[in-house]
Order: C-alpha cells, then structure tokens, then sequence
C-alpha cells in the first residue's frame, strides 16, 4: 500500500555499493514519484560522518536538477553505530520511531525495509541486529542481500539457516542485479509471446549456446575482496546461470514469481556435473608498455594467487529439449571489451541447396549490455546480378527503435519490486541451493588441484584456449560478416 510511510534503512551507508547504486536507485524512484509518498531513508554505518558532508558523498553521485536533488537528500538521515551491539540498534531504532512519529500514517502502519550493503562477513551479525531491534510490527519489514551468498554449497546453507531462523522467506529479497537488467526481463517476452522462436527453441535446430559476460577494467585495487572469490563464484554461478536458466528453462505455467522459479530450479537440477576438462581458466597480466597492471600487481592480492578472473565452462542440460546442445559461459576482466550477451548459434538448414558456399551460420544475439539489441544474423543474397550470399542481419537496436529511451537501472528496479513485494526478480533459497550444488564440486576440483590459470595480457580476448573450447563445441566463428552500424552501438 503505497499510502503507509515507508523508512528504508541502508546498513554499510559508507560504503562503495551504497553510494554509487543504491541511493542512486533510489533517487531514480523518487524522481519517478514511485517511492511512497512518506519515505524516510536512514543510513547505517560505524563511519562517522556528518549528515551534511555524508548528504554532499550521496549527492555527488545522484543525476538531476540540484532542487530535486535537495529535495531527496532531505529525506536522508545518516547515524552510525557498530553492527554487533545490540544497545546500538535500540538506539537506531528509537531514532528512527522519532522520525516516523513525525508522519502521520493514513493507514496506522509503518513499513521498513532493509537494504545490507555491507561485506558477506557481517550479514548475519547485522541480521540478528535488525531481528532484535529494528522489526516494524506494525506494517512489512523486508530484508534486501547482496551476493555473495556464500562461497560454496556449504556456506550457502549456513547464511540460508541462519537468515531463515531470523526472516521469513517471504520477507527477504536476494539480488542478482542481472535479474534486474532489461534485457533479462525480455527474454520471457521474445520466448513466449512470438510465435517464430519457441518452435526453434531446442536440439533440433540450435546447434550451441554461448552466453559472454566480459570487462574491460582489471579489479581496480579491489582485488583484495576479489581474489577470496574469483571470476565463478563472482559472475558465472549467478548472473550466467541465471541468464542461462531463463534462456532454457520450460514455459512456466504462469508469469508468478513462483511459477517461474519453479521452471527455473527444475531447468538447473537438469545440468550434468561441469567437467573440469571443459573449463578454460584465466588470469590477466599487464600489458607490455606497463600501462595496465596485472592481476598479481594489485596490492590486495597475494603474489602467488591462483585465482581466475576469466572462465568458460561448458554445461550440459539433461532434458528432451536440449540433450546435446552445449551451453558454453565466458566471462573475463580485463579484456577486450565490455559487453554481455546471449549468442544462439542455428544448425545448418537441412537441405542441400547452398552446401557448396562456405554458408555461415544463423545466430540470434540479445545484448543485455552495453547498447541493448536484439539482431539475428542471417543470409540473404547480395543484391543486383550478383548471385552470391551475403551475411547480414535482422536488427533491433534498442536506441534507434525506442525513442527517447531512459532504461532504469537494474538496482532502480529491483528495489521498486521488493517495495512491491514481488519477488519475480530475486534468487529463491532452492534455486541458491542447486545453483551451489552446482558448481561447488568443481571449485572444489580446482582447489584441490590448484589448477594453475592461462594467462592472458590485459585488453585482449581471454585464454587462447576459451576459442578452442567454443569450437570443440560447436561454435563455428562466422567470417566475412560486416556491421555497417559500428558506429551506432
Ligand atoms: P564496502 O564498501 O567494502 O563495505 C560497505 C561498508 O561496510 C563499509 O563502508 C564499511 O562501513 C562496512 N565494512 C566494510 N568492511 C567491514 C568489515 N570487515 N567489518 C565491518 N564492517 C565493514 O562494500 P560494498 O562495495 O559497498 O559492497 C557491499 C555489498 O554489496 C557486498 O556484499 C558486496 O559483495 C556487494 N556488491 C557490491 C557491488 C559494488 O558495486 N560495490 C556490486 C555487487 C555486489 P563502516 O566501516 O562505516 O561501518
Ligand atoms: P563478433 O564480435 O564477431 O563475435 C562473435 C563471436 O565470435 C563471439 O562469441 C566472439 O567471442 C567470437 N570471436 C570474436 N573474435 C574472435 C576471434 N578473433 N577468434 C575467435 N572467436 C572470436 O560478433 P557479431 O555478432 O558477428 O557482430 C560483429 C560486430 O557487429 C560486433 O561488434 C557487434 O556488436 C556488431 N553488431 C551490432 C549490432 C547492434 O548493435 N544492433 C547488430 C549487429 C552487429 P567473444 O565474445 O568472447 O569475443
């Protein structure tokens, strides 16, 4: 009810994930006029700051008209206390109540939600924090996590208990900002409301899947929080596969957030266990010229690290619809490019007509990022007497089709939702629970064995092997297709 004042409570305010995400998001809502009418933002930290400097830190990242800025940052309060001291968030929470008291709520209830920016090592202090003090039981109080939800299956299920002892599910809202991205939220759409994919959508016509994630900044000093995690457990056991997830699972039986990740689950506990002999391995070193570090050189990370920060995996979907396509995940740092997408490459068409050209293959991509576009490469015969083929596309470019297009940010969304209380866009505790069980025994493999990761030089494409991986699957690398519009990305 958007009528009940709404306070939401930012633990780890001075942080890096705060300022540059969520009080932007926020801000979005509000100049959207989607936040409740009376919305108090308190944010929590040890960090102390004065409102006035920490309201200046906020505001250098919000985008918009300084009076509106001024206006948002007026609803921005700041306290600092510790994380494991239960006198502080009594104290918080009577702070709070003194805020709220000032606003007269057309419904008699007040709701809070909770946003956790701060490191895995604190969520559950800070959960049992705001279990003890800050509940609002007069209205919701909902729980927003940041990945990483733990490192491995185990772990995972401690932070699930643990969270599940103090919450209910219903009230805890899991990110994966990827669910949040536009073009994720597409892919339901183009799947299943065009008649011309789904009939398409399997072993019998789609040769291989590849789905890229691929940066182009190295872990810019944060290598320290980085090198415990590595580019798995960072970007493919959660984004890709989720991604990857919405790509094959099963029409739902309706667009309710259960009924999708009910899809979703039953999809993932159909991948067969990830071979290591499958896995490509990086890890990026400087460039030549000394002008781009390597991932050894950042300060965090200890010399003789083994942890990669680029992998691709082939994974195997044992189900009638796609025994026998691959599905390969890349994603790096430090390479060439930022992008991240979805790539269906076709099987050849089954008939014997153009077998003599060198025909490429049909592929349809869906970049979720940068530049959302969806495209679909296909052949069509060069115009004039010229009897040849030519490679060309179907292209809908989000930018040139959309006019004024203004996207909102994923975070910007999601938090929307959670207000909502709708959980379609956020990581169910089973679905966290296959998505470990998933790749924990190859972290483990890797561990165990201390596979030693291919180096590749900062800026370039990845592992020379991620190439030969892709085309021992299937991937057959298209030549001779020109883009005219280069520069319209
Ligand atoms: P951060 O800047 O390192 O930490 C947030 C705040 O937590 C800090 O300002 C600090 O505040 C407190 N904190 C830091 N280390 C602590 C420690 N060891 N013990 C107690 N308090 C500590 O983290 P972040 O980048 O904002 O990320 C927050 C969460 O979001 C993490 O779980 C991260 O994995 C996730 N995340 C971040 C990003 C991003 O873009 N940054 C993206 C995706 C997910 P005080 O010292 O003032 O208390
Ligand atoms: P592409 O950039 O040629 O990449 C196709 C695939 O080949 C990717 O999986 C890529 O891997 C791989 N690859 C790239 N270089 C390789 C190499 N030297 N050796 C082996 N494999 C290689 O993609 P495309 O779809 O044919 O498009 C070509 C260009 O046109 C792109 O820049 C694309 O953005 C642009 N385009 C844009 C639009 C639009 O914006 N609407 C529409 C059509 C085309 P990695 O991903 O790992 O590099």
């Amino acid at each position: 009810d958007y009528r009940t004042p709404l306070t939401v409570v930012i633990l780890g305010a001075s942080g890096d994930l705060a300022k540059k995400k969520t009080y932007p998001a926020l801000f979005s809502l509000y100049l959207r006029s989607l936040l409740p009418e009376n919305t108090i933002i308190y944010g929590y930290a040890r960090s102390h700051i004065e409102l006035d400097d920490f309201k200046k830190r906020i505001g250098s990242y919000l985008k918009g008209s300084e009076e509106k800025k001024k206006a948002f940052l007026d609803l921005c309060h700041y306290h600092s206390g510790l994380y494991d001291d239960k006198s502080a968030y009594d104290e918080f929470d009577k702070l709070i109540r003194k805020e709220e008291a000032k606003i007269q709520s057309p419904t008699s209830k007040y709701n809070r939600l909770f946003y956790m920016a701060i490191p895995p090592s604190i969520f559950i202090e800070v959960s049992k924090g705001i279990h003890g003090s800050l509940i609002e039981n007069n209205g919701w109080s909902r729980v927003i996590v940041e990945k990483p939800f733990g490192r491995d299956l185990e772990s995972s299920r401690v932070l699930v208990s643990e969270l599940g002892r103090l919450f209910k599910e219903k009230d805890l809202f899991r990110i994966d900002h990827y669910l949040g991205k536009e073009m994720v939220q597409n892919l339901m759409v183009l799947r299943f409301s065009n008649a011309v994919f789904e009939p398409l959508w399997s072993k019998s016509h789609i040769s291989n899947i590849t789905i890229t994630f691929k940066e182009d900044i190295g872990t810019e000093g944060r290598g320290g929080y980085f090198d415990q995690f590595g580019i798995i457990r960072d970007v493919m056991q959660n984004h890709l596969l989720q991604v990857l997830s919405l790509v094959a699972m099963e029409p739902p039986l309706s667009l309710n957030a259960d009924d999708i990740t009910n899809e979703k689950v039953r999809l993932l506990r159909c991948i067969q266990p990830i071979k290591l002999d499958e896995v490509v391995l990086g890890q990026y070193i400087g460039t030549q010229d000394g002008k781009q570090e390597g991932y050894l050189d950042d300060k965090g990370v200890p010399n003789d690290s083994k942890t990669p920060t680029y992998a691709a995996a082939v994974f195997h979907v044992n189900n009638p619809r796609w025994r026998g396509t691959p599905f390969i995940l890349k994603c790096g740092k430090a390479l060439d490019e930022r992008k991240t997408e979805i790539r269906i490459q076709f099987k050849r068409p089954d008939n014997f007509l153009f077998q003599d050209e060198d025909i490429s293959r049909n592929e349809l991509v869906m970049r979720i990022q940068p530049g959302e576009a969806v495209y679909l490469k296909l052949l069509t015969k060069k115009p004039g007497l010229d009897n040849s083929i030519e490679q060309t596309e179907l292209d809908l470019s989000y930018r040139n089709r959309f006019e004024n297009l203004d996207l909102p940010d994923a975070y910007e969304r999601l938090i929307l939702d959670s207000i909502k209380g709708d959980h379609n866009l956020f990581v169910r505790d089973d679905e966290l629970d296959v998505a470990w069980q998933i790749f924990t025994p190859l972290l483990k493999q890797i561990e165990s064995l201390g596979c030693i990761p291919e180096k590749y030089v900062f800026g370039s494409r990845g592992p020379k092997s991620a190439d030969e991986l892709s085309k021992k699957f299937g991937y057959v690398r298209s030549t001779g297709y020109n883009w005219p519009g280069s520069s319209k990305k």
